[in-house]
């Protein structure tokens, strides 16, 4: 069945439930046992509950593994796919992964004995090299953030194939609705639910999915030997997010394309950073491995950190927020907010401009979203 009809049904079964066409939000840590070990497939919620096991249903059908697996926030989804590794291990990871996956790695697994080297996957020559005789695996972005680069996923898993490393892939930015790295070669998927397949700004979350039955029986010994688990309401807003995914993106597609217009045509208007345009350095990659160019956009004014404040700031439809991936367009201005803790002379080296603002798109009126940015724009 095709992925719109597979977000709706895949993972839950109404006719187990009374019919009830939604899964219950089952609110119980404990189940029932009519003999000592003896139960009806559940024992105790950090290792399943059914709510949970509905949610994690149609996770894995929507990326296309074999199982899905999901977590109390993304970070808990990254914590967990790290305990496949051991001490001694090598990872090489691109150089602009999120900003809390790098402080995991970097703060807390290099005290375990994991070895890193961040490089920028965008170039496959560079993470080819990056490679060791330790490295076990490839753990990349794309598209990243803020700068929207884009890392080909079908080249760097055969590269890391070779070389005998797993290759786990961030999936947050384009939802698997745009891009579904596990048919593109990629072993493990990861996400931040608490952006698109949420939907919707009011739960935080994670998932993992593989395609391989091996890794799945590691992940699933992993998840709940941490316990990093969501708790069933969680899973259920998930689950509900994850129906409208296709909708959302498409419109919220359709808005990111008609504010690029008007950015393009803005006189103040510096850069345009969306890989859907020509001039983007990864555009031919993006057009090959995703369905649309997602709705994340960043753009560039030639003006100072406080210009960028100017902007952003006071705006009736855009949220000033961080985050992303719901269904209210959120804005930011990095150099003054997600990204202030860089010195500005390493921020300027990585093309993290003063005066860059990231939108996230969402699914209002664009007439109303690029009137709001007009004013802004007016304002400095
Ligand atoms: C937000 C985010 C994460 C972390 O997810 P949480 O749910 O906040 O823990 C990881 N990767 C990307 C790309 C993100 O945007």
């Amino acid at each position: 069945m095709n992925f719109d009809t597979r977000a709706i049904h895949a993972g839950y079964d109404p006719e187990k439930h009374f019919g009830a066409v939604n899964p219950p939000v089952f609110m119980s840590s404990t189940f029932a046992q009519s003999a000592p070990g003896k139960h009806q497939g559940y024992e105790y919620a950090r290792s399943g509950n059914p709510t949970r096991a509905a949610l994690e249903g149609v996770l894995a059908s929507v990326e296309g593994g074999v199982k899905g697996f999901a977590f109390s926030s993304g970070l808990g989804a990254t914590d967990t796919v790290m305990k496949l590794l051991n001490a001694g291990d090598h990872v090489v990871v691109a150089d602009d992964v999120y900003g809390g996956t790098f402080r995991l790695f970097d703060k807390t697994y290099r005290r375990f004995g994991l070895d890193f080297t961040f490089v920028d996957t965008t170039v496959v020559a560079n993470a080819d090299k990056a490679f060791t005789a330790k490295t076990k695996m490839l753990f990349i972005e794309t598209p990243s953030n803020p700068l929207l680069k884009i890392a080909d996923i079908t080249a760097l898993c055969e590269i890391a194939h070779k070389k005998g490393a797993i290759v786990v892939v961030d999936n947050t930015f384009a939802s698997p609705y745009l891009q579904r790295p596990l048919e593109l070669g990629a072993d493990i998927v990861l996400h931040s639910c608490t952006k698109y397949l949420g939907g919707h700004s009011d739960v935080v979350a994670g998932a993992l999915v593989t395609r391989h039955n091996n890794l799945a029986e590691k992940i699933s010994f992993n998840q709940n030997a941490s316990g990093a688990v969501p708790g069933p309401m969680d899973c259920y807003l998930v689950h509900r997010g994850i129906k409208t995914l296709g909708v959302r993106m498409e419109r919220a597609c359709d808005n990111a394309e008609k504010i690029v217009t008007f950015l393009l045509e803005h006189k103040r208007v510096a850069k345009v950073i969306y890989p859907a345009l020509h001039e983007h350095v990864n555009h031919p990659i993006a057009r090959r491995q995703m369905k649309r160019f997602g709705a994340m956009i960043g753009f560039e004014i030639k003006g100072s950190v406080a210009d960028g404040v100017k902007v952003v700031s006071g705006r009736k439809v855009w949220t000033l927020g961080e985050s992303l991936g719901g269904v209210e367009s959120l804005l930011e201005h990095p150099a003054s907010m997600t990204h202030a803790s860089i010195p500005a002379d390493v921020r300027r080296k990585i093309g993290l401009t003063d005066g860059l603002i990231r939108l996230s798109v969402g699914i209002e009126s664009a007439d109303d979203l690029i009137a709001d940015l007009n004013e802004g724009l007016a304002a400095y």
